[in-house]
């Protein structure tokens, strides 16, 4: 894949939901663009900085690889996107024909959280002419197909936490715990009969 496109509603949701994948996908030479839709100020503890996820999501991000150019932060508010839908769908009208992506990572759109369900359902718009994966988020999900596996090395699985790692405002949040995160890396593994995966469902694929 030449160039990949990660949707995050909020930062972290494209770590946790593929961040061993970008790994992978990185270290065999794509191009990674990461858009978080937003740095989720209101949910932040009040002694802390506005900014504070902006500065974590560039720390994990670039401990992706991914560079800073390719990192785009929209800031819309934390729980209200779907009052915002048509400007998220504008937004990514526009990124789909600068970016021009082969492959797109965005949230199940069985994912129940509002922001990640608005995420999903525009991408489904913006993006149909272009192969959609859509990543898992377990505590949002009533039911995820397993569709599609990226088996992972030992490297990419150590990214994916020093990458989740990075918010340390996050601290705390019980599915950042780094044995659940190796747990179901190491899960999706045992699945395919290789050490560690990680599981997409496919809503689009394009073979070229
Ligand atoms: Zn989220």
């Amino acid at each position: 894949m030449k160039k990949v496109l990660i949707l995050a509603p909020h930062t972290d949701d494209g770590e946790f939901g593929c961040g061993g994948t970008i790994a992978k996908l990185r270290e065999s030479g794509s191009e990674v663009y990461y858009v978080a839709f937003s740095t989720c100020e209101k949910s932040l503890p009040e002694n802390l900085q506005p900014d504070t996820l902006k500065r974590e999501l560039l720390k994990a991000t670039n401990c992706l690889g991914i560079p800073k150019k390719n990192v785009i932060i929209y800031d819309y508010p934390v729980r209200d996107f779907p009052k915002f839908r048509q400007d998220i769908l504008e937004n990514m009208i526009v990124l789909s024909r600068d970016i021009k992506p082969d492959l797109v990572f965005m949230p199940s759109i069985q994912d129940i959280h509002q922001d990640h369900h608005t995420i999903a359902s525009e991408a489904m718009r913006a993006f149909k002419m272009t192969s959609i994966l859509g990543y898992e988020l377990p505590w949002n999900n009533y039911s995820f197909r397993n569709q599609v596996f990226f088996p992972l090395n030992t490297s990419h699985v150590d990214l994916k936490v020093a990458a989740t790692n990075c918010y340390e405002s996050q601290k705390g949040r019980n599915y950042l715990d780094e044995n659940y995160i190796r747990g179901i890396i190491r899960s999706h593994g045992v699945q395919i009969g290789v050490e560690f995966a990680e599981v997409f469902e496919t809503d689009r694929f394009i073979i070229k």
